[in-house]
């Protein structure tokens, strides 16, 4: 993200193509170093591990990547976003939004009643059908394909929304710089990914070191959910400077699931994360100058 390829980043440990559990040692399979750039906070994989279609990632039914009650649409769902949204623009109904990866379309169904003109994109082809079947989605409003191949008009849009996306791009940085080009000047870009803060993931990796390995939890770059990076805040604060055509405007990190400890932690865990913005997701809001 701050385009330092000096590669003097921090290794931070090896990470199995399969989820870890308790005792990593005792699984077999292949595994990778997961580094930490020193200067932006990024969190990502060497070597980098590049399947041969981005369909055997992605193409799976969504039933099996998701639970049934994934389909169902409720009507708070991005609320919170669009609200904020509109605190940072002027905001008019007609305004056009652009969703990246729009998954089942969910997010469309809610930008479209707040008021946006909507459209969006999504690269997995079981995702974009059932989205077009089962959530009604226009397809003439949905495109199928990925970022790396897609192309809108310049200046077009004056909301674009990443939204649990760009953790999943091969080149964050240069998916973040070609969607600015679709967004008006003054528009608003919505992004939330996976933090390179996280507590949970800082005590899980204190654990496997106390154990005597060297696993760490961080990213899951050969299995689902495909994780290839995870964000610091200065990852965006590195690269608004590095492009130079949008600044940050408003931030905020989410602490989400505490699922993996036992509930009597979870009031101190959720108070510590929120006290030192160490929670699971970051969420940014850039605006393009
Ligand atoms: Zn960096």
């Amino acid at each position: 993200m701050c385009g330092d390829k000096s590669l003097h980043h921090k290794v931070l440990g090896q990470r199995l193509n399969q989820s870890q559990g308790f005792s990593p040692r005792s699984k077999n399979g292949i595994t990778v170093t997961v580094m930490k750039c020193t200067n932006c906070q990024l969190i990502y994989s060497n070597p980098q591990p590049i399947p041969f279609d981005i369909q055997d990632h992605y193409g799976i039914p969504p039933e099996n990547y998701w639970k049934p009650e994934y389909f169902q649409y409720d009507a708070n769902y991005f609320k919170q976003e669009i609200d904020q949204v509109k605190k940072l623009m002027d905001f008019k109904p007609g305004m056009k939004a652009l969703d990246i990866g729009a998954g089942l379309g969910k997010c469309m169904i809610s930008l479209s009643r707040a008021g946006f003109d909507t459209y969006g994109f999504e690269p997995s082809e079981s995702f974009y059908q059932m989205a077009v079947d089962k959530m009604k989605i226009d397809s003439g409003r949905l495109k199928l394909g990925a970022i790396e191949v897609m192309d809108y008009e310049k200046n077009f849009y004056d909301f674009i929304t990443f939204g649990a996306v760009l953790e999943h791009l091969y080149d964050p940085a240069a998916s973040i710089e070609k969607a600015m080009q679709w967004l008006k000047p003054g528009g608003i870009m919505h992004i939330e990914v996976p933090s390179s803060r996280h507590l949970l993931a800082k005590i899980i990796n204190l654990y496997y070191t106390i154990i005597g390995t060297t696993y760490v939890t961080n990213l899951s770059p050969m299995h689902e959910p495909f994780h290839l990076y995870e964000f610091g805040l200065k990852s965006f604060e590195e690269h608004a400077r590095a492009l130079g055509n949008y600044a940050i405007r408003f931030h905020e990190f989410y602490v989400c699931t505490l699922a993996p400890f036992p509930g009597f932690t979870h009031p101190v865990l959720s108070w510590v994360m929120q006290k030192t913005n160490s929670g699971m997701q970051l969420a940014v809001w850039l605006q393009k100058k």
